[in-house]
This record gives structure tokens, C-alpha cells and sequence, in this order.
């Protein structure tokens, strides 16, 4: 075969509870390949300036491109949208190589331990449904009917917000997502109560920590002890503080407490793990390896949770969850990615032995089975890993276009 090419890197973004932002990487022999980066403000912009760094090369050279596309854009630092603009592009690449070969991307690395990938329900918190832009602002986009309230940066506590995030409202949702076959449901606890006395120094009175674990005591009341249950706090405590509440969640056995703290101090995290009596996990916010190694090495969580949309390829996630195995720790990706995104997760969860669950966090986007031709993949909270060549994800392109972001191309 004689030398093929990339021709051309382009983007899409869907307008859905977070920007989806998809990656398509053209070529010269007839193949494209199709992936998904986490969103970021100014995101595309930099996936474009990689698009044309690439252009011209082969693009059956995966691991030395990605390489190389990390020491071009250096200069930007080892962390953020450079790593999820080279993420993206890498599925793309891994797409075309598996089309190519005629083999799924789990063949490509190597084989898999599982034919279904077990998925858990980010059930955010009880009635309340957020649509985000890249900077964490709230947005109502025309799918949206819910009118949520709440602003989490004008902190207001009107009624209806607290009837959102009430006990029954969790209870309610827990339910709701049991039933459709989820065996792990996640909740948040950053959440607006009654009894938050400041919104900056990261403390949790007795009150509040009881109003908080009546929520998930409502949640394991609704759905009985088969469920497995999670607890996301979004880095909003300190640590003696989350220590505080793990105890007061230990009677309803939380398969884990994610991100108590802020991510990016290792000691801090190591002291709540190793006081927590609830199972401690992080990680979607680091990058790549160097950003792994501290958290796996000084066992600073029970359980790793990079996001393989974010952290510098699936082939480096890959790595990262085989770091983690050195020490027998699960990892859960983390997961806010549109169908395309979670499936080529699905491919690497496919493949790391130590795998526990992958999230999906889509439940109130209207459109999350119409994106694919291949339809919403989710069966009794799971994913069948795919035999199909390459990613195996088809976009319905005329989805993508009637719920795009406006002022960003489709694909042009
Ligand atoms: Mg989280």
C-alpha cells in the first residue's frame, strides 16, 4: 500500500447537557474516522490547529501521531484541552486503523476480558436536570423543558430548588433508573439545602451532613440492597469534613464517595482515604500517566477514575488502568460524552482487566438513542462491546445538525 494521508481534521458540537464535541479525521484513501473530546472553552479552535499539524501524515501511525502532537503543542503545559483536543483525535485515528484492519479497536489492543461493559446511572441530583456550557454555566436549550432553577453560582435557595433536590425527589429518580436494569446509581451531594452556611470554605455542619445522608438513606430505601450506590461531592469539602460524612454514609454501604476534596493534593486525598470508612474515588480531573502516578502510587483512593475522553487517549487509559492494577485498584471511568464518546470507552473498559463500571450520564437528554443508527446501546445497564470494524459507531448526521451549537461548523 502506498503511503496514505490525513487530509483534514473537523468538528461538530452538540448542544446537549454538556457540549459533545465530535472529531471526524479524514483521509485520502476513502476512510474516516470518528471520535470525541471533553468539552473545554475554545476547544474546537485547538483541534483545528492539531487538524492541520496532521495534515499529510498517516494516519496509521496512532501512538507516534499522538507523540507527536503532545510535543508540538508543549508549550501549552502538561494538562487541560490540549489533552482532550489529542484525545478525541486519537479515537478518530484508532477508528480509521481498525476500519482499516478490518478488526474493533479491543482486537487492537490486544483482546477483551468481557463481552458487556457494565454501565452505572449518573442520576445527578433527584428532579433537578442541568444543561451546562464549557464554563459550567447553566443553559436552556430548546430540548430542555425542565426550567432548573438553580444557578449554582448565585447560590440561591428558592423552594422549588429545594423540592429538586429533596429526599423524595432521589428517591423518586433511584427508582425510576432501578427500573430500567441500572445496578449502580450515582448521586450528587454538592447540593443546594437548607443548612450550607458558606459557600467557599469547604465546611459541613452536623446539619448538613444529616440533611445529606437522609438523601442517599432515601435513595437505599427506594431501591432496596441490591442497588449499589455512589455519592459524587464535585471537590466541595475539606477532609476532616468528608471524613465527617463518609461516617455518616457508612449505614447505607456506598460502593464509593467520589471527589470530596479538591483533586490536586495527594496527601490531603491520601488522609481522607485512609479515614474514610466509605470507599474514596477520583481522577477525572488529572492527566495522562505523570498525572496518575502520585494518586496510584501512594494509593490516595480505593478506586481510579480517569476520563477517557480527557486524559490523553484511550491507549492511555489503557496504561493507567494497567498502573492501577500494580495495585489491585478497580477503575471506574468517568463518562459525560455523547453515544460516540461512550462507546469508544466501552472498547477500552473492554480491555482492563481491573475494570469496576463505566458512567453514563445522559439520562435526561431527549436525543441520546437517535444519535447513532446504531441506537441507544444501553440494555439493562449495559453495553455490548462491539464486533463491528473500528469504533462502530454511525452518526446520524441529521440529529447532529438539528441539536448543533450555533456559531460552530458540522463537520465543514
Ligand atoms: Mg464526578
Amino acid at each position: 500500500m502506498t503511503k496514505v494521508k490525513i487530509t483534514n481534521v473537523r468538528t461538530a458540537v452538540v448542544e446537549a447537557n454538556f457540549d459533545w464535541t465530535l472529531v471526524r479525521v479524514e483521509t485520502d484513501f476513502g476512510l474516516t474516522g470518528l471520535g470525541e473530546a471533553f468539552f473545554a472553552p475554545g476547544l474546537t479552535a485547538t483541534i483545528h490547529s492539531l487538524g492541520e499539524f496532521l495534515k499529510g501524515k498517516d494516519p496509521l501511525q496512532v501512538e507516534p501521531l499522538v507523540r507527536n502532537m503532545f510535543a508540538a503543542a508543549s508549550a501549552a503545559g502538561g494538562a487541560g484541552q490540549v489533552f482532550h483536543a489529542v484525545t478525541g483525535i486519537e479515537t478518530a485515528l484508532w477508528d480509521i486503523l481498525g476500519q482499516h484492519l478490518g478488526a474493533p479497536l479491543w482486537k487492537l489492543w490486544g483482546g477483551k476480558y468481557r463481552d458487556k461493559v457494565r454501565i452505572y446511572a449518573d442520576c445527578h441530583g433527584g428532579d433537578a436536570l442541568e444543561s451546562l456550557d464549557a464554563l459550567l454555566q447553566p443553559r436552556h436549550p430548546d430540548w430542555d423543558q425542565s426550567h432548573s432553577q438553580w444557578n449554582p453560582s448565585a447560590g440561591s435557595h428558592s423552594e422549588r430548588i429545594l423540592e429538586e433536590y429533596s429526599p423524595k425527589a432521589y428517591a423518586d429518580k433511584a427508582q425510576r433508573m432501578a427500573e430500567q436494569g441500572f445496578t449502580i446509581l450515582k448521586f450528587d451531594l454538592d447540593v443546594p439545602n437548607p443548612y450550607t452556611v458558606d459557600g467557599y470554605n469547604r465546611s459541613l455542619g452536623r446539619q448538613e451532613i444529616e440533611y445529606l445522608a437522609g438523601l442517599m438513606a432515601a435513595v437505599r430505601e427506594a431501591v432496596g440492597p441490591k442497588v449499589e450506590l455512589a455519592a459524587d461531592c464535585h471537590w466541595k469539602f475539606a477532609p476532616d469534613d468528608s471524613i465527617h460524612l463518609a461516617e455518616a454514609l457508612q449505614p447505607y454501604r456506598l460502593l464509593w464517595l467520589e471527589d470530596p476534596i479538591p483533586p490536586d493534593n495527594m496527601d490531603a486525598l491520601k488522609f481522607v482515604r485512609d479515614h474514610s470508612p466509605v470507599p474514596i474515588l477520583s481522577g477525572e480531573n488529572l492527566y495522562g500517566r505523570q498525572g496518575f502516578r502520585q494518586m496510584i502510587e501512594q494509593q490516595a483512593v480505593a478506586i481510579v477514575a480517569p476520563d477517557l475522553q480527557k486524559v490523553g487517549g484511550l491507549s492511555e487509559g489503557l496504561r493507567i488502568a494497567e498502573l492501577a492494577d500494580l495495585y489491585y485498584m478497580p477503575i471506574a471511568p468517568h463518562n459525560i460524552s455523547s453515544p460516540v464518546g461512550t462507546l469508544a470507552s466501552v472498547h477500552a473498559c473492554a480491555c482492563m482487566p481491573n475494570f469496576l463500571a463505566l458512567e453514563w450520564h445522559a439520562s435526561e437528554v431527549p436525543f441520546w438513542g437517535e444519535m447513532l443508527t446504531e441506537g441507544s446501546l444501553i440494555k439493562n445497564g449495559s453495553i455490548e462491546v462491539p464486533n463491528r470494524p473500528g469504533l462502530g459507531a454511525t452518526l446520524n448526521e441529521e440529529v447532529v445538525r438539528r441539536y448543533a451549537k450555533s456559531g460552530e461548523p458540522v463537520f465543514a
